[in-house]
């Protein structure tokens, strides 16, 4: 089945208003041409409304990276998925292992925030992958339907029909050292083989599964041509037009 691949950005907690209007006075020339793929930036919530303002007419897609599952109420500092959708975003970054990480995400969480955007309409872009030391401990997989079945499993057939999934092992975010295309695409059937024992092979076979860790020009190309590689989320090179674009117009020619 042909997947349309998805070329998504974020930004983390990069880029001011100025500078975010500024990056796609740039990008959006060079993108222009390229519907072979759609094209996402989540941005930092205090540029979301600004960021859908200045891609209007244009098919780049804007979403958040966080925000809590309740609709609005007294929690200090949280963003939710209607204030998202109100800015005019699209999509909404679940699951980052930043998040994991730092601010103590878990499955359990990143379903009730998958549930939460997809309730408002939002395309949901659910990140999963191990951490090095459940790599060097051969479990990888274990990890991986851990997550798999804890969040995404939970889902309604609807909705998970309507989700993106994000491969991101922790060890290759940030650091510039990628999965190999091999390592990732095995990672990427597993992840499929669970959506075909969770939701059906149909289902399994149209989810989109993105690859990220240090994604960049000189290595999105063989990432990309590989079987279960639907696209790639894009840290660090997606602050930089001209090497996101590089990146989105290489989806288009994979090796
Ligand atoms: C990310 O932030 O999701 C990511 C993959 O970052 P980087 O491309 O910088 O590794």
């Amino acid at each position: 089945m042909a997947r349309k691949p998805v070329i998504a950005g974020n930004w983390k907690m990069f880029k001011t208003v100025s500078e975010t209007v500024r990056y796609f006075d740039e990008f959006k020339p060079l993108v222009a041409d390229a519907d072979h793929c759609e094209i996402l930036l989540c941005t930092p919530s205090p540029t979301l409304t600004s960021a859908v303002d200045t891609v209007r007419g244009t098919a780049i897609q804007i979403g958040s990276q966080n925000h809590y599952w309740e609709s609005e109420g007294a929690f200090t500092g949280e963003i939710s998925a209607p204030m998202v959708k109100a800015t005019g975003c699209s999509h909404a970054l679940v699951g980052h292992s930043e998040r994991r990480q730092y601010f103590g995400e878990t499955d359990a969480t990143v379903l009730k925030r998958t549930k939460s955007a997809l309730a408002e309409g939002l395309t949901p872009v659910v990140c999963v992958g191990e951490t090095l030391e459940e790599r060097e401990s051969n479990n990888t997989e274990t990890v991986l339907a851990t997550q798999f079945l804890g969040g995404l499993g939970a889902l309604t057939t609807d909705e998970f029909s309507r989700i993106i999934i994000a491969y991101e092992p922790v060890w290759a975010i940030g650091t510039g050292r990628t999965a190999t295309p091999e390592m990732a695409d095995e990672a990427h059937r597993f992840i499929r083989q669970q959506a075909a024992d969770q939701f059906g092979s149909e289902l399994a076979d149209s989810v989109r599964i993105l690859y990220g860790g240090s994604v960049k020009p000189g290595n999105c190309n063989s990432l990309m041509a590989c079987e279960n590689i639907d696209g790639g989320l894009v840290g660090g090179a997606s602050l930089k037009p001209e090497e996101f674009a590089k990146i989105v117009h290489f989806a288009d020619q994979p090796a």
